[in-house]
């Protein structure tokens, strides 16, 4: 039967978008379905409008921080104006004509699937079919379960990051990276600053000498940290909101801020019209192709619950493409660099030690002051703070994870990553040159200590 698209594609978040852009490219009749705007929660509500804010305020303290120079002024109204130009004033009318200038064509509309052999998708009420359908639809902010919350002001990640003005005082439910790097912003722009994190640490994936030097970090930024702790009950009591906390305590707040993590978006995508079964987190399983199922389904992005990431995304969204062109590869997760881009910049890589004793690993650690270690830090900066840590398999020699709170980590995360992937053996590290004076040479002197 013959059918209107090679492939369809459902959500032109980045991994839509890179998985059209490639397809494309392969030669193949491709449609693209987005029900808001092409470029996805990523370019216009997550990480282009949280970085390019928290640009400015990190450049101010590191000016702060360099001999010599004045803190400079921090000017709101350029700063947002500059992040509207970021976000393209939430308007993607560039990008739609990009991909029709491409040969795509694209359909703004809700995506739906109402059959299967061949694949068939409803949007506006027009009936598409192809061979391949690859959803590719993100996820959404959660909600929890706190009573009043909807008779409060709440922003999830959407009006946090495209916010007008900035509020005097904002309660953080959650202390991932979302609540860090949200928290650190507003805490720098003058926000009276609460977090409330449920488990006893912040960014509590990572290791927990990670988490200890985060909070020191929030701590002198003013933020107050609330561990361990819960928020119950909110309700409005005159121009502001109360807080309740289930240690009977309250916190005043103007608004409160969810970074309670995420759902991928699977509702009403009709999966269940066509016999495919998400898992209890709403969660479109995937095998190492990102085939959903066997006969031309495929995901990728936050929508498939792995390591929800941007970079995760780009990549899995090569493996589909790859894999429809007919350059079939399969997905390796190993070495996913994770960065939190508060100040000073907090990355980590591969196995935490509790992950690595799960796999029985006979473990090798060190951790690195850099500052008391390396030349760099005191060029860049009159009061440097750095810290790596290490993670080895003292039997096969070779790194299993590595973290890092210091300036600029989360580029030079990626020296760990790949070591990491390419299984690179100590001593191969060990005989590295690395440029003087720079962060990277913490490697070395941590690697050292690892006593292998
Ligand atoms: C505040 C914040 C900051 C972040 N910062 C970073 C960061 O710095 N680095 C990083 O790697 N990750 C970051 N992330 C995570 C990152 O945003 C996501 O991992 C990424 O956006 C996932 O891309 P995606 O393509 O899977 O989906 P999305 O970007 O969510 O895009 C999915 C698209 O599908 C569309 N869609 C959904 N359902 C349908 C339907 N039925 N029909 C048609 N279209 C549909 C949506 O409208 C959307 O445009 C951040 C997240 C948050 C919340």
């Amino acid at each position: 039967m013959s059918v209107d698209f090679d492939v369809i594609v459902i959500g032109a978040g980045p991994g839509g978008e890179a998985a059209v852009s490639r397809l494309a490219e392969g030669g193949l009749r491709v449609a693209l379905v987005e029900r808001e705007l092409i470029g996805g929660e990523c370019a216009y509500w997550a990480c282009i409008p949280s970085k390019t804010l928290l640009r400015p305020p990190e450049a101010r303290a590191e000016a702060a921080g360099a001999a010599g120079l004045e803190r400079p002024d921090l000017d709101w109204s350029d700063l947002r104006e500059y992040r509207d130009y970021m976000i393209r004033h939430l308007d993607d009318s560039a990008q739609v004509e990009g991909y029709r200038e491409q040969g795509v064509t694209v359909v703004k509309g809700v995506a739906r699937l109402v059959g299967r052999n061949p694949w068939r998708i409803e949007v506006n009420g027009q009936r598409l079919s192809a061979e391949h359908i690859v959803v590719a639809t993100g996820s959404d902010a959660l909600r929890p379960p706190i009573d009043g919350l909807d008779q409060v002001e709440v922003w999830t990640n959407r009006e946090a990051t495209t916010l007008r003005e900035i509020p005097q005082r904002a309660v953080m439910v959650g202390g991932s990276a979302v609540g860090v790097e949200l928290g650190q912003f507003l805490a720098r722009m003058g926000t009276r600053v609460t977090i409330v994190q449920r488990g006893p640490r912040l960014l509590d994936r990572e290791e927990p000498r990670l988490s200890e030097l985060v909070a020191e970090r929030l701590g002198k930024d003013g933020v107050d940290l609330r561990l361990g702790r819960q928020a119950t009950a909110a309700h409005r009591d005159g121009d502001h909101t109360v807080v309740e906390l289930d240690d009977g305590t309250r916190v005043d707040t103007d608004v409160i801020i969810l970074g309670t993590g995420r759902r991928p978006r699977t509702d009403d995508l009709g999966l269940d019209t066509v016999g495919v079964e998400t898992d209890d987190r709403g969660a479109l399983g995937v095998d190492e192709y990102c085939r959903a199922t066997e006969d031309g389904l495929w995901a990728l992005g936050d929508v498939t619950g792995i390591a929800m990431f941007t970079h995760v995304a780009l990549y899995q969204a090569r493996v589909v493409a790859d894999t429809i062109l007919g350059r079939s590869r399969r997905t390796d997760y190993t070495a996913v660099p994770r960065v939190v881009f508060a100040q000073p910049e907090i990355a980590a890589v591969g196995l935490t030690a509790a992950q690595a004793r799960d796999q029985d690993l006979c473990l090798a650690t060190s951790e690195l002051d850099i500052a008391a270690s390396l030349a760099r830090p005191w060029t860049y900066e009159t009061d440097p703070l750095g810290t790596l840590g290490l993670l080895a398999d003292r039997d096969r020699r070779l790194l299993v994870g590595a973290w890092a709170v210091a300036p600029l980590a989360g580029e030079w995360i990626h020296q760990a990553a790949l070591a990491i992937r390419a299984q690179i053996p100590i001593d191969t590290l060990l005989d590295g040159i690395a440029q003087f004076p720079t962060y990277s040479e913490a490697y070395l002197k941590a690697i050292e200590r690892l006593g292998l």
